[in-house]
Parts: C-alpha cells; sequence; structure tokens
C-alpha cells in the first residue's frame, strides 16, 4: 500500500508536517459529515517513489464521541491502512498525558512507528530529548515542520518501512490461470458451450487433468492467457431419478462456484430466466464470486418470427435477465450460441475485461472525496434516532496474491456498522463503481466500528 499514516494530540503540528510532506499536492475532502479536518490523504514525492500520507487527526470526532474513542479509531485507521507509522510529540512543550495514553497504545501494534518529536526549529535545543526516548520507539527523529528541518531525513526513514512500488503492466503471460466455472441449470447448453470452446481454433487444450465427482478441470490457453475451465456439465448423475436431476446440479454447482475464480453463468434465452436460474445465480453471489452471465442459445431468438424485430427481442431478453437476476447486477451479461460456435470471443474478451479490473484500485483520496460527496447529496437514513458517520474509506490491500482474481472490498470506519441500511449501501456502491466500475466484480464493504478492534461485514 506504500502508506504511512501520522498519529499524534491536537497541535503537536501533525498538520503542518502532513504540508510540508505532501507539498502542494494536497487531496481535499469536501464537508464530509463527521470528519472535521479537509485533507486526510496527500501523495508525498519527497522520496524514491512516491507514497501516500494520512493525516488521522480529528477523524470520527463528533459530539458523540468521547476522546478516548477518538484517538482508538485513529490509531486503528493507522494501524489497517498503513505500512508505518508517524507518531508526532511537540519538542516544545514537552510529554503530555495524552502522548503517554497514545504511546501505550502503539507500543502494543507490530507495525514499525517512528517518533517524531516537531517544533525543534534550533537542531541544539532539542530540551525534551531524554523524555521522549523513555517512551521506549526504537525510531526517533527531531524535526520542524515548519521550517523543513529533518524532514529529508524522516522521508527515508519512513520509506526504509515501505514495500517496493508495484512494477507497472505486470506480464499477463505468467498471471495465474483462471479458474472458471461454467455453470448453469440442466440443458442450458453448458457441454454444448465447453465443447464450443474446446473445438474453437484459437483455443489450445492440454490433456484434461484433474477430474473429481463434481467436475473436470480442463486446463487451456487462448491467445496467451491461461485458464482452467471447470465442466460440470460432462458429469451427469448415475442411478438418479430423473427428477433429482435438477436437485444434483443446485448441489453441484455450489461446490465448483466456491472453488472458481469466475462463474459463467449460462441462461437458455429461448426459455428466460427460471427459478432455478436464479438459485444458482444466488449461490454466486452468497459466495462472492466473480460472474459473467452468458445467454445462450440466442440463435434461436434471432430465428423466432412474429415478435417484433430481432433486435427488439435481443434488447428485451437482456433486459429481461437483467431485471430477474439483479441481485448479480455486478454481471456483465453477453449472448453466445455454443451450438454456431458465436459470441466465443466475445465471452474472453468479458474474462479479461475482469480480470484487468481485479487489478485496478481506488486511490484513498478520491474514494473519501466521492464517499463525501455522496453523503452530502444524500444523507444516510436514520435508523432509531441514529445517523450512520463514515469518517474514512479506504481500499485495503489483498494479501492473497496467488488469488487469480482477487475482489475488491472497502473498508469504512464508522460509528456504528448496523447503521448501514441496504438501500444506502447500494448507493454508495454504485456511487464508487461510477468512478472505478469493476465489472464482473462483487464489491465487498468491510466495516470498522468506533471503539471496535475487529472489522465487521454486513451483508
Ligand atoms: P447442459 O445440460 O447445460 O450441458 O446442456 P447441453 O449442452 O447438453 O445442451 C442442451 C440442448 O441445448 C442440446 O440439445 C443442445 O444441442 C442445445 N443447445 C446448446 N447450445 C445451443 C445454442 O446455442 N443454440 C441452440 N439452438 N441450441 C443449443
Amino acid at each position: 500500500m506504500r502508506t504511512i499514516a501520522i498519529v499524534g494530540r491536537p497541535n503537536v503540528g501533525k498538520s503542518a508536517l502532513f504540508n510540508r510532506l505532501a507539498r502542494k499536492r494536497i487531496s481535499i475532502v469536501h464537508d464530509m459529515p463527521g470528519v472535521t479536518r479537509d485533507r486526510i490523504t496527500a501523495e508525498c514525492t519527497l522520496g524514491q517513489h512516491p507514497f501516500t500520507i494520512i493525516d488521522t487527526g480529528g477523524i470520527g470526532s463528533d459530539a458523540d464521541a468521547t476522546f478516548a474513542e477518538v484517538v482508538e479509531m485513529e490509531v486503528q485507521i493507522a494501524i489497517e491502512t498503513s505500512d508505518a507509522i508517524l507518531f508526532v510529540v511537540d519538542g516544545h512543550d514537552g510529554l503530555t498525558p495524552v502522548d503517554q495514553t497514545i504511546a501505550q497504545r502503539l507500543r502494543k501494534i507490530s507495525k514499525p512507528v517512528i517518533l517524531v518529536v516537531n517544533k525543534i526549529d534550533h537542531p541544539n535545543h532539542a530540551p525534551f530529548d531524554a523524555d521522549f526516548a523513555r517512551l521506549g520507539f526504537r525510531e526517533m527523529i527531531n524535526v520542524s515542520a515548519e521550517h523543513g528541518h529533518g524532514i529529508a531525513q524522516l522521508v527515508e526513514m519512513a520509506e526504509a518501512h515501505l514495500p517496493p512500488p508495484s512494477p507497472e503492466g505486470d506480464d499477463d503471460e505468467n498471471a495465474p490461470p483462471i479458474q472458471i466455472a461454467i455453470v448453469g441449470r440442466p440443458n442450458v447448453g453448458k457441454s454444448s458451450l465447453v465443447n464450443a470452446i474446446l473445438e474453437d481454433n484459437r483455443t489450445l487444450v492440454s490433456p484434461i487433468s484433474g477430474t473429481t465427482r463434481d467436475a473436470i478441470d480442463i486446463p487451456y490457453r487462448r491467445g496467451n492467457r491461461s485458464y482452467t475451465l471447470i465442466d460440470t456439465a460432462g458429469i451427469r448423475p448415475r442411478g438418479k431419478q430423473e427428477n433429482s436431476v435438477e436437485v444434483f446440479s443446485v448441489i453441484r454447482s455450489e461446490k465448483t462456484i466456491r472453488r472458481a475464480d469466475l462463474c459463467v453463468l449460462v441462461i437458455d434465452a429461448s426459455m428466460g430466466v427460471t427459478a432455478q436460474d436464479k438459485k444458482i445465480a444466488g449461490l454466486i453471489q452468497e459466495a462472492h464470486k466473480p460472474c459473467i452471465i452468458a445467454v445462450n442459445k440466442w440463435d434461436l431468438i434471432k430465428e423466432a418470427k412474429g415478435f417484433g424485430t430481432r433486435k427488439e427481442q435481443l434488447a428485451e431478453t437482456l433486459e429481461a435477465v437483467r431485471a430477474e437476476l439483479f441481485f448479480v447486477d455486478y454481471a456483465p451479461i453477453i449472448l453466445l450460441s455454443a451450438l454456431k460456435s458465436e459470441g466465443l470471443s466475445r465471452l474472453f474478451r468479458q474474462i479479461e475485461t475482469v480480470r484487468q479490473g481485479a487489478k485496478k484500485r481506488i486511490s484513498t483520496g478520491p474514494l473519501n472525496r466521492l464517499i463525501g460527496e455522496a453523503m452530502e447529496h444524500h444523507p444516510p437514513p436514520l435508523k432509531g434516532g441514529k445517523r450512520l458517520k463514515i469518517m474514512y474509506a479506504t481500499q485495503p490491500d489483498r494479501h492473497d496474491d496467488n488469488d487469480a482474481l482477487p475482489t475488491p472490498s472497502i473498508l469504512f470506519f464508522v460509528n456504528r456498522a448496523d447503521l448501514m441500511v441496504d438501500a444506502y449501501r447500494k448507493y454508495l456502491e454504485n456511487t464508487i463503481r461510477k468512478e472505478m466500475p469493476w465489472p464482473g466484480l462483487p464489491l465487498r464493504f468491510l466495516y470498522r466500528e468506533r471503539g471496535k478492534r475487529q472489522a465487521v461485514e454486513a451483508e
């Protein structure tokens, strides 16, 4: 994440330090409810490579919050969103009880902390150094944010704790293969789709690798990309009654969905969305899986007569699919004909779009600005006389790097997670997606409540 957080009691010069580190490039957060400061994050370009700085000062302060809660929120934001923390104290006034409290809290964390003694305008005059040293932080530096003394050295110290910048345009050739599950109820054309893909001359099929009771894994390459197709269709239930076929297919889908990176949900264009299609779509949504909806058999629509032009019928079909499967509205819908091998390139272009999207991050400055504006435009509804407050939001880094399609999540620092109602969550999600669409990817919302140390996920 390459982020440094600034923590400290009021008036020690956190803003001055922030401004000094940010130079002119400051991101402004307009009038965000619950945020008293107008600058929270900025880019620091004083080091070898740019990194982000966060000024946590005052985040979370409002009439309902105790001082301890505000400090706790600031420390939590610092811990969870940064690589290292600058703990700022006032070299002029010396150590105060509040500094001691914050120090106590910071000593318990595993993130590196640099003690920054500010307002040392004359390097030879640092009267309280011994007191500050006794706080026990391994790294300590005297600076003057106002005059710029010690800043270069501070940046160097901070940078030593940052991960290297991520390489630009990492090569997709070696990207881990995306495990694509082809799911859907019986007879929508899953086998036909798998066969059409495998027979397509852009595809290089390797020998079939894993076969489980539930699915066959087929590794293959298309262009310079690797995929694994998880084919549930090839395996038919044996010794089962005909009416158990549908039940069986749902159970099988569930397992397959869970281990897939991306699900291609196949729908039969001539039948429209059925209850079972919805059930399978529901499983995809519950599992937070990336998804593309493939409306198959569009050749049948092509040929139908007497129901308006084909174009109108197609548009109508797509609209109906979207409406019926509204709960996976992040999934792009494409039209296919497995039978005629049409739309396969479109499907794979869409899969690549999803893969590219998964690499994109929304940066913290714009994200907070966006949310601030959205909240100003439409404040959260009252719930039991209380209103949701969002102090800060960030997209946390994903640590499971071997995930082929990491799904994005947003961590919200809030007063109370239960005040986020579904409609408001949707509103914020739509707002974020206008800036960063992430097609095909579900967006998870995580909440960190004031005074709590564990993030929660509310659905
Ligand atoms: P699965 O049970 O989902 O694997 O479905 P199948 O692949 O076995 O297909 C069910 C039926 O639909 C078969 O008769 C296929 O020939 C037919 N089918 C599959 N795809 C298409 C298509 O794109 N167009 C048309 N017209 N028929 C299709």
